[in-house]
């Protein structure tokens, strides 16, 4: 979909459709909704006044000019009351009116960019979330339906138009992050959605090359090969139990610019996980094709840092395999040992994410980075914590956590501390190797998270995601299945770092 910006007045523009808003409250529209109504002779001044339209959030109401103004229809949408405002509204009211427009029919309508007048929000930032709703909450996945069930047509195009031709180029450049940020998470949703036989280890490599090579990135996959030489002996351990081959995959942006900060994020890509031996039941097994929704959101979060052309050297690692109880699968009880010569007992071969992490953060070390994220569908304890709202926040480092919060705060993608208090390591101690890879079920987020840093000596942040990697339901910009978790946080976090460092 294709998105324009114009300056002008939206009540003097031809259009199928043009979009105006109104907070709840308001009887005297302003603005541009107080244009539009001026010109329809008071249309929408009549529906406040009758009760047929408050203004709340996402409230709609469509009005049809019969000829006084040039656009054939008017949608106006409510921004709920003014003191709830975020960009986050900004988002949900741009992702129904699209799906709004849709079902019109309308394949290109023109909209005033939300907020970004008497609202205060910033324009590029408000231009922003208009992009990310609009593209976010028109997505669909129906790739795999022979008859696709949603007749209306795709949107094509969207025009933002604005009055003030002051806030233009904010305008322009806030579009152009929220397309390309938009883009990567629809390639996130795409590569969460496909079914396990359609995203193999193997498969998800070759997409990631193509997502490289789209957005400029160094590409490299370490094979099973290269994997033993270096020692990933816990990855291995994962991956022995399929037949399709484990793949490193490794994606770098400046890749040569040893002059600027390095960060690296880490995703877990386990393409599908049947537990191993330690075999899940069929319910548990259902959407366990999310369980790489980490190594997507990283692969997605390096697309967008390439587009955007950051000044930061970032790396992207996504170890990918298969958890499956094949004859050579790994043991409870057996004893892996990491590559960073850590030696891990097995309790459990449902906790593999952890084990493949391990060897990931271990490999993260040779680049010297400022910072390590890494971000991973761990653990149903973060779950029973926090529910479907947010993922789980640890790590080693206050003020690289705190970091992460004002990003979260940013795009809305919602992450909350948990502690890593001394008396919880305890339960993750092995009698006969290093560590466990499990601690049991209470506290299993943090034992985890505590695991995971053993194989950290850098600022590390964990996100543990299950909850939040896909929705049952559409809501906002919120739709039925993959979300795309974690990839505007991280785009944000490091659009954040590189501000800093410049
Ligand atoms: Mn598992
Ligand atoms: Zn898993």
């Amino acid at each position: 979909m294709q998105v324009n910006v114009q300056a002008g007045a939206i009540q003097e523009v031809s259009s199928d459709l043009v979009v105006v808003n109104l907070f709840q409250g308001v009887d005297q529209p302003g603005g541009a909704a107080g244009a539009v109504d001026s010109a329809l002779g008071g249309s929408l001044r009549e529906l406040i006044a009758i009760g047929d339209f408050k203004g709340n959030a996402e409230e709609m109401a469509l009005l049809y000019s019969r000829g006084a103004i040039p656009a054939k229809r008017v949608l106006v949408v409510g921004l709920g009351k003014p003191e709830d405002f975020t960009l986050d509204v900004v988002r949900r009211v741009s992702a129904v009116v699209a799906r709004k427009a849709r079902e019109l029919g309308v394949t290109h309508y023109h909209s005033i960019v939300h907020g970004a007048g008497t609202a205060g929000l910033d324009p590029a930032e408000a231009a922003q979330a208009v992009v990310e709703g609009t593209l976010l909450g028109s997505y669909r996945f129906d790739i795999h339906k022979a008859r696709p069930e949603n007749p209306e047509p795709e949107l094509e195009a969207l025009t933002l138009v604005q009055l003030d031709e002051a806030s233009l180029p904010a305008i322009q450049a806030g579009v152009r992050v929220g397309q390309v940020v938009a883009e990567s998470v629809t390639m996130v949703r795409d590569l969460v959605n496909q079914p396990c036989n359609f995203c193999t280890p193997t498969l998800l490599a070759e997409a990631a090359e193509q997502i490289a090579a789209e957005a400029g990135l160094a590409f490299e996959v370490l094979g099973e090969r290269e994997m033993a030489d270096l020692g990933m002996g816990a990855l291995l351990g994962v991956a022995q139990g399929s037949n399709e081959p484990a793949q490193f995959i490794i994606l770098e942006h400046n890749r040569d610019r040893s002059d600027l900060p390095t960060y690296v994020i880490v995703g877990k890509g386990i393409t599908f996980d049947a537990g191993g031996l330690s075999i899940k039941s069929t319910g548990g097994m259902q959407g366990m094709k999310l369980d790489m929704a980490g190594a997507a959101a990283v692969i997605g979060v390096l697309h967008a840092i390439g587009k955007l052309d950051l000044p930061l050297h970032v790396v992207g690692l996504a170890p990918a395999t298969e958890n499956l109880p094949g004859g050579r699968a790994y043991r409870p009880g057996d004893v892996l040992k990491s590559m960073s010569g850590t030696t891990i007992e097995v309790i459990t071969t449902d906790a593999e994410g952890r084990l493949i992490l391990a060897d990931a953060l271990n490999y993260a070390a040779r680049y010297k980075p400022q910072a390590v994220v890494d971000i991973a569908t761990l653990t149903g304890g973060s779950v029973v914590a926090l529910g479907h709202v947010a993922a789980g926040l640890m790590g080693n480092d206050a003020e690289l956590m705190q970091t992460i919060k004002v990003a979260s705060e940013q795009t809305n993608e919602k992450v909350w501390e948990l502690p890593f208090f001394k008396e919880y390591e305890e339960q993750i101690e092995s009698s006969i190797a290093d560590v466990k890879n499990s601690g049991g079920g209470d506290a299993s987020a943090i034992t985890a998270g505590l695991f995971l840093r053993k194989f950290t000596d850098y600022p590390w942040a964990h996100v543990d995601m299950p909850g939040m990697m896909a929705s049952e339901g559409t809501s906002g910009y919120t739709v039925n299945g993959a979300t795309g978790f974690g990839t505007r946080l991280l785009i944000q976090w490091l659009r954040d770092r590189a501000n800093q460092a410049s």
